[in-house]
């Protein structure tokens, strides 16, 4: 039977690293097992769930690369593939559990179950609810409608019974269904105009089993749901998929992650300028080993090797300097006119580029871009690294860089310089170093009394790249400006100190 698997998330938030995390393992088995993807939205709670958090999940899916061969948005045989379209089905197999005996009507009221809690936790023991509506009899609970009370639907959970799972990832795990209280399967009419809509354990077994899922691959802190789903399939004569629990993912500190921790949402990593490629490639470390010392991959490459086997059953650990790691990578090894593509917007925002791109803008930030990307971690840096290219004007960033415009030598480097590029016509990198070359020898200072003030009096700083690569990005003309502007800053300095220093 081909693989079957499905990414099923809640629309009430954003796309978590997490949940990114489980969509991921189940694309990369299903692509790895020549199966299908699916996507399919939960939204029964319909307080919570909203179409642009729908929205927002799925375009964080396609900026990963994760593309589905069923789902919302694109159709299939299982259509639809938002549960709130589905309740047609829910109710219909919940009438079968109420007609088979392993549903009934309970009609407890908010307050009389927290008050069962309550007294439940006084005693020390496991709140629960303990079957009060299991035997009402017809007249009880005509009685309990007369009142206006609305009836959810309840799982009846079998006495002595033992749950046993076979996860892919956990191994064996055991259920004392004596730890289960009947569960809610339907809840009552809560929207005048949907009705009755089911809870997410029921309805997610009713849609594994239509869509014929064969693997449900899910975090962790579902598999504590995963005896309740069971004993649904066994109720309902259905053949349960295999489970595979991963684990969670905690914090540099160990604790679960969290948003103290930094960015969850996979949206907060892309404005930051994270690729996808990276997170992809640092998502699939996370519990998943290649059993290898390779470390680097590209989705199309872990398609062909990723299993459930080597998926570990300890947490994983979120270690954002390796994020940083690799994102730095991608940036320095991908093709340069994709980078720029990326970079474009952050420089647009930032008013360096107008919003009609022209050629020339386009070819500028290529060139800056180039020189600059083997020191960035992620794209919106490129606003910061590109600034010396952009400013009006030169600003003297700190006391280091003032410190090395005051040296004795500057005012002569810099008017040598100024004559070279002024004569020099053409200006490219070669052209730049034998230039640079040549200074040095005709001035016989060592080099750093040279370079140092050149950079500061073209950049205001005291390191970027190479003053070769610095000078035709700036040009002729601003290289030239930019010198004589320093030049002149210096002399009026002096003059102001009553120094002659010329
Ligand atoms: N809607 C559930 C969630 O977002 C899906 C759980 C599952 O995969 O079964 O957590």
């Amino acid at each position: 039977m081909s693989v079957r698997v499905r990414f099923a998330p809640s629309p009430t938030g954003p796309l978590h690293i997490g949940g990114a995390r489980s969509a991921l393992f189940n694309w990369l088995f299903a692509r790895r097992h020549g199966g299908e993807f699916i996507v399919r939205v939960e939204d029964t709670d319909l307080e919570r769930s909203s179409r642009e958090a729908e929205n927002n999940i799925l375009d964080a899916l396609k900026w990963l690369g994760l593309d589905w061969d069923e789902g919302v948005g694109v159709g299939g045989k299982n259509s639809p593939y938002r549960q709130t379209e589905r309740l047609k089905m829910y109710r219909w197999y919940a009438g079968e559990l109420l007609a088979s005996g392993h549903a009934y009507h309970c009609y407890c009221t908010t307050a009389e179950l927290a008050t069962e809690r309550e007294t439940l936790l006084a005693k020390g023991t496991m709140p629960r609810y303990l079957g009060r509506c299991r035997n009402l009899n017809d007249s009880e609970r005509q009685q309990l409608e007369n009142e206006g009370r609305r009836p959810v639907l309840r799982f009846k959970v079998p006495e002595n019974k033992i749950i046993k799972i076979n996860d892919l990832v956990r191994g064996q795990v055991e259920f004392d269904c004596a730890g289960i209280g009947d569960y809610v399967i339907m809840k009552s009419d809560q929207d005048q105009h949907l009705g009755s809509v089911p809870t997410y354990n029921f309805a997610v077994v009713v849609d594994d089993y239509l869509m014929e899922i064969t693997h449900v691959i899910r975090a962790e802190e579902h598999l504590s749901n995963t005896p309740r789903q069971i004993l649904i399939y066994e109720a309902l004569a259905w053949k349960e998929p295999i489970f595979a629990h991963v684990s969670l993912i905690l914090g540099s500190d160990r604790s679960k992650m969290s948003k103290r921790h930094g960015a969850t949402a996979i949206e907060q990593y892309q404005a930051l300028g994270y690729l996808p490629e990276a997170m992809v490639n640092f998502m699939a470390l996370l519990g998943w080993s290649p059993g290898g010392e390779e470390e680097i991959f590209t989705l199309s490459e872990l398609q062909k090797i990723f299993s459930l086997d080597r998926v570990s059953k300890s947490p994983a650990v979120f270690d954002l300097e390796k994020l940083n790691w690799l994102n730095g990578g991608y940036i320095r090894q991908s093709d340069l006119d994709y980078i720029t593509g990326l970079c474009l917007p952050y420089l647009q925002k930032a008013g360096y580029l107008s919003a009609d791109i022209n050629a020339e803008e386009r070819q500028t930030a290529r060139e800056i871009i180039r020189v600059t990307r083997d020191s960035l971690v992620n794209i919106s840096e490129i606003v910061a690294h590109a600034a010396m290219f952009y400013e009006k004007q030169v600003i003297i960033k700190n006391d280091q860089a003032q410190a090395v415009l005051a040296g004795e030598q500057v005012p002569q480097v810099l008017q040598a310089m100024k004559q070279k590029i002024t004569t020099a016509g053409q200006l490219d990198e070669d052209i730049i170093k034998k230039m640079l070359k040549q200074l040095t020898k005709e001035l016989g200072f060592g080099g750093k009394k040279i370079f140092m003030p050149l950079r500061v009096a073209l950049t205001g700083r005291t390191s970027g790249p190479e003053l070769y690569q610095i000078i035709p990005i700036l040009g002729s003309e601003r290289t030239v400006n930019r010198l004589n502007n320093m030049i002149k800053s210096i002399y009026s300095k002096n003059r102001e100190r009553g120094s002659s220093l010329v």
